[in-house]
């Protein structure tokens, strides 16, 4: 086909019809089709933005540009869970255990953090002796026998989106709305789960900093899901502080499983159980959310999602043991503590600037092949609406040294917006779609 065609079409605003699109992702996947034609037409598709029509094609346009994983020999029913990315967002792994509990089979195929925000992968890797890369075989009997999987997606799923992601990320073309509903829906789509969440971040520390876009976001999606025949719902979520108190890896890790052992109680852990129970609703084992959420709310006080978990990290290679003593997860050399600026009422978080302070430390990457420190990062034991009295200590920061710990403190500090009067707490969940 010739790719110029496509790329005028779209810069003057007309609709490309679903096999012309179709090739077009096809041929730039095997190397048919150069960087700098599908820049061009990633670039008019920006400007000119893609009807839904388009957007339905290009999502099966780079399903079909890669294997899908096929789940139909399992039990079921199968879920899956996505988050638009946030700071201390690690519900992943909580929601994978409490729905595995409530007799979900969660297959979770994840990528790593880049900025400011993390990745499950790289908070799992905390864990000693942690695989995130599993067979195709060793996944599926993983899956049937105990019920949760998260792994990293293999290369051969969805090598369309790859490649056009990275183009996208040089080219100034990633924040579009159809773009990334396109990008996550044909990652999900491929890997094979019935039911669908999606749990689309707005706030200071997300892709998507109003409530509109993220809505927008959401029901692409949620269309794009259901046009391929899957269960899918999102949940609009708070994203304008960090969602739990630590932000970093094995300290994540740590938080994730005092809630599983009920010693924490946190927005977190509220989120995770409304995440858990929206997914059991959408994949028919519960009427309606509010049974989900009683369901997951009993899943997590049995202690049955504890013992989901251990034998998760059990199954990949991991130290069991640390779900009876978190101590064994790597610990940061040094541990300061950060005070309080000046007195007032917490009014607002820059939570990009909180993520962008825990990966300088090493927790997360500036570069995409930057290494990670499981160790280290910070923690924020404020929340908006809290008053702070001038010399409270407001966080910790677990570093390498003296001088990043410095850097940090002063960076968290810079984050935080205090007023004269109170700032009532955001909601935790802004929609259901
Ligand atoms: N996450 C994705 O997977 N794709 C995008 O385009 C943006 C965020």
């Amino acid at each position: 086909m010739e790719a110029t065609h496509a790329i005028t079409s779209k810069r003057d605003g007309h609709e490309l019809d679903a096999e012309e699109l179709h090739e077009l992702v096809l041929e730039y996947a095997r190397g048919e089709i150069p960087d700098y034609q599908m820049a061009a037409f990633l670039m008019a598709g920006y400007l000119q933005g893609l009807t839904p029509s388009e957007t339905k094609a290009l999502t099966e346009a780079m399903v079909d540009s890669g294997q899908q994983l096929d789940l139909s020999q399992l039990s079921g029913p199968t879920a899956d869970k996505h988050s638009t990315g946030g700071v201390g967002d690690g519900t992943s792994l909580l929601v994978a255990p409490l729905a595995a509990a409530m007799g979900l089979q969660m297959v979770k195929l994840s990528g790593r953090g880049l900025g400011h925000t993390g990745g499950t992968l790289d908070k799992l890797e905390a864990i000693p002796g942690m695989r995130t890369t599993l067979k195709k075989d060793e996944l599926l009997a993983q899956l049937e026998e105990i019920g949760l999987a998260i792994c990293a997606q293999t290369d051969d799923l969805v090598p369309a989106d790859r490649a056009m992601y990275a183009l996208r990320d040089v080219t100034a073309t990633v924040d579009s709305v159809a773009l990334i509903a396109s990008s996550i829906m044909s990652k999900k789509l491929a890997g094979g789960a019935q039911t669908i969440l999606l749990d689309v971040k707005t706030g200071s520390g997300a892709f998507m900093k109003d409530l509109d876009s993220a809505r927008e976001l959401a029901c692409t999606c949620v269309d794009l899901g259901r046009a391929a025949d899957r269960k899918v719902g999102a949940l609009i979520t708070d994203m304008n502080q960090p969602l739990s108190d630590m932000v970093g890896n094995a300290i994540e890790v740590r938080e994730a499983i005092e809630a599983l052992r009920g010693d924490r109680r946190s927005r977190f852990t509220e989120l995770s159980v409304n995440l858990a129970g929206q997914l059991a609703y959408l994949a028919g084992t519960c009427a309606d959310a509010d049974e989900g959420r009683a369901s997951a709310r009993q899943a997590l006080d049995s202690g049955a999602a504890l013992e989901r978990f251990a034998l998760f990290v059990e199954a990949q290679g991991g130290d069991p043991r640390v779900t009876d003593d978190p101590e064994l997860l790597p610990a940061a050399a040094l541990v300061r503590e950060v005070r309080a600026p000046a007195a007032g009422w917490l009014a607002s978080v820059d939570t990009e600037l909180v993520g962008n302070a825990a990966a300088r430390l090493g927790a997360g990457r500036q570069q995409k092949d930057d290494r990670i420190d499981p160790a280290v990062g910070l923690e924020l034991m404020v929340k908006i609406g809290d008053q702070i009295e001038p010399d409270d200590v407001i966080g910790r920061v677990f570093a390498r040294s003296e001088t990043d710990a410095e850097a940090t403190e002063h960076m968290l500090q810079d984050a935080l917006d205090l007023s004269d009067t109170r700032r009532a707490e955001p909601p935790l969940i802004h929609d259901v779609i």
